[in-house]
């Protein structure tokens, strides 16, 4: 059972309590929509009249709009409510080799998605990516835009205002944020990309049952997210998470960071890519995907390639689960197309002498569009409030230990 402390809601004044009731009704509104206000009072445990109230606040600033008519038995026909989605985020996953750009609504729908090279060119490539958004704007008229959210493959300094840890990405240290929120006129939140992948899965995964998990995010290098006591860790100068750039040989391989042996540097698509190379006299030019083809299609040395990257990904993991106990490992990247032949073999690294004896659950990210849903998220908590889904886990814990104490 867990344990739940409200000591906090209770000590805070008005002004903030209303604040965090509002952030609950919007959020059962958002996930058991379409629901009616007795539904919300009764899910909630707040009083029907302070639902009352802060429904009519949220149907006045149009996050709330009247859903269809129910039908309950004895002849009542309560109005349902449901989030309007005339509401839309404008969502970027940038990405060392190729930038995703899109409009999702507020329910995490995904309205229209493009690609766009990425390139070593900062300005260009910032410039192309602002000039898509305000694109999108344009066919997208119709809706009214909260701001943009944008993944990315480092860290972003909010004292500095600046992208300062993206080594596959090579940019020199400029303006990217401020470059986008002027060219498009909207607010820009940038997040890292395994970052945003946890927030996906707390917004609209199972994530928000899971106080305790890890996303490892797997493509060029390695990238980490820990959820740990329900809540996204950052740490100082939101550098947590850099476990891909742990080195775990100093005579290893050169890493993109400058070191030497890195995590990524054995288990990242890369790293299979290299694995491959080195077996094989003309690899030039093949993907990633190219290599998963292969192996599909039977190429024992591109399986052999993919093997040794998987393991090293289970056996890194080890650092995950000894430090942070988390009860899944969730795995964003395109070697969870082939997730039968892979999630095995992450598995049975963990399964074997871990301390303790309670392996986590490894299992592929709901979907594929983890990173871009995180952004949609990372958008949305700035009205919604941080702890989205787990507010209202909580209240529901509270009513059930009510209720068995009673
Ligand atoms: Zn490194």
């Amino acid at each position: 059972m867990r344990r739940i402390n409200f000591t906090n809601t209770q000590v805070a004044s008005s002004q903030t309590a209303r604040g965090i009731n509002r952030g609950v009704v919007l959020n059962l509104i958002r996930r058991r929509q379409p629901i009616s206000r007795a539904d919300l009072a009764r899910v909630s445990g707040l009083q029907r009249s302070t639902v009352s109230l802060i429904t009519e606040q949220l149907i006045r600033e149009r996050w709330v709009v009247h859903g269809p008519i129910g039908r309950l038995p004895r002849g009542r026909r309560p109005t349902f409510l449901r989030l309007n989605d005339r509401r839309a985020i404008l969502v970027a996953d940038l990405r060392p080799a190729q930038t995703t750009v899109g409009v999702a609504d507020v329910n995490g729908n995904f309205l229209s998605q493009e690609t766009m090279p990425t390139t070593r060119d900062s300005r260009l490539t910032t410039e192309a990516l602002a000039a898509k958004i305000r694109h999108l704007m344009t066919v997208h008229s119709d809706r009214v835009f909260e701001g943009v959210g944008i993944s990315i493959p480092g860290r972003f300094s909010e004292s500095s205002q600046r992208i300062v840890f993206a080594p596959n990405l090579g940019w020199p240290e400029f303006d990217f944020k401020g470059t986008i929120e002027q060219a498009t006129g909207m607010r820009v939140e940038l997040e890292n990309a395994a970052n945003a992948c946890a927030l996906a899965e707390v917004w609209f995964g199972h994530g928000e049952k899971v106080r305790d998990f890890v996303v490892v995010t797997v493509s060029e290098g390695i990238g980490t997210g820990v959820f740990a006591n329900g809540q996204l860790i950052r740490g100082f100068n939101s550098m947590a998470g850099e476990f891909g750039h742990v080195p775990l040989d100093p005579n290893g391989p050169l890493c993109t960071c400058g070191g030497r042996g890195c995590w990524e540097v054995y288990a990242s698509n890369r790293a299979a890519l290299r694995y491959y190379h080195e077996s094989i006299q003309s690899s030039d030019g093949l993907t990633f995907p190219d290599l998963l083809a292969l192996a599909d299609s039977g190429d024992p040395l591109a399986a052999k390639a993919l093997d040794r990257m998987v393991h090293a990904l289970g056996r890194g993991m080890r650092m995950l689960v000894s430090g942070f106990a988390p009860e899944e490992v969730v795995v964003v990247g395109e070697l969870t197309r082939q997730w039968r032949r892979f999630g095995p073999a992450i598995q049975s690294e963990l399964d074997v002498g871990l301390p303790g004896g309670h392996p986590p659950r490894v299992r592929p990210a709901e979907g594929t569009m983890a990173r871009l849903r995180g952004t949609v998220a990372l958008v949305l908590q700035k009205h919604f409030g941080p702890s989205a889904g787990l507010q209202e886990l909580e209240a529901e814990d509270s009513r059930e230990n009510q209720v068995m104490s009673s």
